[in-house]
């Protein structure tokens, strides 16, 4: 009999699946294996309300494996050494994983490669998994560049690409009897540090797929900066964890079953292909996750410097009522609405003038989407040292909240000590004629922004 190995990673799913369709076609059996890799959980990046989310995502392939006959085999420790052991154990040929993105992930496919060819066995590395349209798989026709550090002309490239055809779920699966496994991860064992986190798995991440092409797509390019509509496809942690293929998304977004094209599809579709300018920027330049895209010579301020307003606004108290609404929502559900993500990133970095890695930071720590690739190119972005071709914009806290959240409905959700408070005022109580602080238990503003404003234009002036 001969055996392959699947090895998922960020790819928790069993439709639309290349490396277990190439495993299953390729031997009589497969070992469906998942890695609890040491190095993740050092490096800081499993941190509770992913993992949390990562238990829940396995539990599901394994209901999803065992309704094909198969299950789910978890080991814990070294990823190379773990994956040559049940190699070893299972007398497998072949291991075939989906392509990373990350520096990490290109060294960890290194080091697998090697340590199976010293046993005689072949890796077998699948592109346009995780993304779309694989990194550096198109380029620029004239600066003869390895990615595209502009977003408009990947996207006009990106369009015209024919896509690889979505593959069913296998029927079935069948996996040696011998090969043990550790028990599952438990959500409950995580210590998620967000109540109102969302639950993941590749079942919920289909059905919220298809309530999202039913109900939500055909408006989404009118409402997707509405916060309070709250109006987005929430579907970024199951794209993060792979519970749902970006490939299979823009063809049902398309048209193909549920969708139908028009412009919220087409806008949707747009968003889509960020996620894969973000990851094509990061495969070329990998040291884009801790160092500026582009120099622009900032002296940032750093932890110790500004330690009161960065704790301000972690907490959400920095009395910009739609910032602190925005951070208050991450806390409470490891997720924000981008617009919020847009514009409290930008207040950290340009208005309190604090390194964009400080707030990168924290974002990864909470968020339940929070992946390398868009967490700190989009931080890159906001703080005007990544891919944005403005990059001196300043997003004022209280024109974004008047403009997007105009009734006030998302900041009284989050910020009930300001239920009182109503329409467009609540996004400038100070403002407010005749206003009794005490009233509210609320700070007054920690930063002015005409002189926040003025600090961070002089500072890039002199590059
Ligand atoms: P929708 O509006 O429904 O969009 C659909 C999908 O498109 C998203 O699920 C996501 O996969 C992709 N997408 C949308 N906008 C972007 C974008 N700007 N960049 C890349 N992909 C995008 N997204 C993450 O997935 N993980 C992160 O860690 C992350 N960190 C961010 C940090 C900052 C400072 C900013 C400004 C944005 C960040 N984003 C991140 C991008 C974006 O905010 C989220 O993807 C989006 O809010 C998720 O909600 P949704 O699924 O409802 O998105």
């Amino acid at each position: 009999m001969t055996v392959s190995i699947v090895l998922f990673t960020a790819d928790l799913r069993v439709h639309d699946h290349p490396p277990l369709r190439a495993a299953l076609d390729s031997a009589d059996a497969v070992v469906p294996l998942f890695v609890v890799d040491d190095a993740i959980a050092a490096g800081g990046f499993a941190t509770p309300n992913r993992r949390a989310f990562l238990a829940d995502c396995l539990a599901d392939l394994d209901e999803g494996l065992r309704q094909r006959g198969g299950r789910l085999v978890v080991r814990s420790g070294e990823l190379a050494a773990e994956v040559c052991r049940v190699a070893a154990e299972a007398d497998a040929g072949a291991v075939h994983m989906a392509a990373g993105v990350s520096a990490y992930a290109h060294a960890r496919e290194e080091r697998l490669r090697r340590a199976l060819a010293g046993d005689g066995r072949e890796l077998h590395v699948h592109d346009a998994v995780i993304t779309a349209i694989a990194p550096g798989a198109i380029t620029p026709a004239t600066s003869g560049s390895d990615h595209f550090a502009v977003f408009t002309p990947y996207f006009r490239r990106w369009s015209t690409q024919p896509l690889r055809g979505a593959l069913p779920a296998p029927r079935r699966i069948e996996v040696p009897a011998a090969i043990g496994s550790e028990p599952l991860p438990r959500r409950a064992d995580a210590g998620a540090v967000s109540p109102g986190l969302a639950r993941g798995g590749e079942t919920r991440a289909r059905a919220a797929l298809a309530t999202w092409l039913r109900r939500g797509i055909a408006t989404y390019e009118d409402l997707h900066d509405d916060m309070a509509g709250d109006a987005t496809s929430r579907l970024s942690p199951h794209l993060h964890f792979g519970t749902l293929s970006a490939v299979e998304a823009i063809h049902r977004s398309r048209g193909g079953t549920g969708g139908g094209g028009g412009a919220g599809p087409d806008a949707f579709v747009r968003q889509l292909c960020w996620r894969d300018f973000h990851h094509q920027v990061l495969a070329a330049r990998p040291d884009a996750s801790a160092r500026d895209y582009r120099t622009r010579n900032d002296r940032w301020r750093g932890e110790e410097e500004a330690a009161d307003e960065i704790a301000a606004w972690k907490e959400g108290r920095t009395g910009y009522p739609v910032v602190d609404a925005a951070m208050r929502q991450l806390a409470h559900e490891g997720w924000m609405h981008n617009r919020g993500r847009l514009l409290t990133s930008s207040f950290l970095a340009k208005t309190l003038y604090v390194d964009w890695r400080v707030g990168a930071r924290h974002f990864l720590e909470l968020l339940v989407d929070g992946d390398v690739a868009n967490n700190q190119l989009n931080w890159q972005w906001t703080a005007g040292t990544g891919t944005d071709s403005r990059p001196n914009r300043i997003l004022n806290p209280v024109t974004q909240g008047k403009r997007y959240d105009p009734d006030g409905s998302y900041v009284h959700r989050w910020i009930p000590e300001l239920k009182s408070l109503d329409g467009p005022h609540v996004h400038a109580p100070w403002n407010l004629e005749g206003l009794d602080r005490a009233q509210f238990d609320y700070p007054a503003p920690i930063v002015d922004l005409s002189e926040s404003r003025a600090r961070f234009l002089e500072a890039r002036g002199k590059e």
